[in-house]
C-alpha cells in the first residue's frame, strides 16, 4: 500500500469512527436563560430574561416545523435554577442542550455573537449554531469558545453549548435586537445550525 492510499485509508477510517460514534437526535432542549427576579443583562427596561425567552420560542417553532421534539426549560417568566437546567439537560434521550442568553459588558464597547461549549464533544455543536447565526444576522464573530457555564458544564449526557446573541450593553446591537425582525434572524441562525449539525452526523 503506498502512502496516499494508507493516507485515504486512514482518512476514511477516522470518517468511519466519527459516524460510529454520531449522535443522532430528535429532541431539542431549549433552556432561555434566566426569568423572574433574575433579569440577567439589564438596560432600562431592556432584560436579557425577555429577549431569552421570545428568541428560544421563535426557535421552537422553527425546529418543530423540522419535526424535531422541543423541550423548553421555560415558556413563561419564571425562575428556574441552574441544577434543573441541567437536569432536564441529562434527562432525554437522543437530545441536544441549547441555552440562549444575550451578553453584557460594562461601557458597552462589547459587540457580536459568541457560542460556548464546555465539553470538546459539544464543540460542533457550537461551531455549525455560531457559524449559522453570524451567517444569518451578519452580528461581527466573537467565535466559539470553552466556558465553565453551569447548565454547559452538568449536562454530561448531551452536547451542551450557550448562545450569547449579541450584547443588551451595545447601544446598536440593543436597538437592533428590540426588532422582531432581527430576533427571527437570531433564532432562524440559531436553528438553521442545528439542523445543519443534525445533517453533518
Ligand atoms: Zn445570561
Amino acid at each position: 500500500m503506498n502512502r496516499l492510499l494508507a493516507g485515504t485509508c486512514w482518512v476514511a477510517m477516522t470518517v468511519l469512527m466519527l459516524a460510529g460514534t454520531a449522535h443522532a437526535f430528535d429532541t431539542v432542549v431549549l433552556d432561555p436563560g434566566h426569568g423572574a427576579h433574575d433579569r440577567g443583562a439589564a438596560i432600562g427596561y431592556v432584560y436579557e430574561k425577555h429577549l431569552a425567552l421570545d428568541t428560544a420560542r421563535r426557535v421552537e417553532q422553527l425546529l418543530k416545523k423540522e419535526g424535531l421534539n422541543v423541550i423548553m426549560s421555560r415558556s413563561r417568566d419564571v425562575f428556574i435554577p441552574l441544577q434543573d437546567r441541567s437536569a432536564l439537560g441529562n434527562s432525554k434521550h437522543n437530545a441536544i442542550f441549547v441555552s440562549i442568553h444575550y451578553n453584557y459588558n460594562r461601557g458597552g464597547s462589547g459587540a457580536g455573537a459568541e457560542t460556548y461549549y464546555h465539553f470538546s464533544s459539544s464543540y460542533m455543536l457550537a461551531a455549525y449554531i455560531q457559524a449559522y447565526l453570524v451567517q444569518r444576522t451578519s452580528m461581527t464573530n466573537r467565535g466559539v469558545k470553552s466556558a465553565g457555564f453551569h447548565v454547559i458544564r452538568a449536562t454530561t449526557k448531551n452536547p451542551a453549548v450557550l448562545v450569547e446573541c449579541g450584547f443588551v450593553s451595545n447601544s446598536s446591537e440593543r436597538a437592533r435586537m428590540l426588532t422582531g425582525e432581527f430576533r427571527a434572524k437570531i433564532a432562524e441562525g440559531i436553528a438553521q445550525g442545528i439542523i445543519a449539525f443534525r445533517k453533518s452526523k
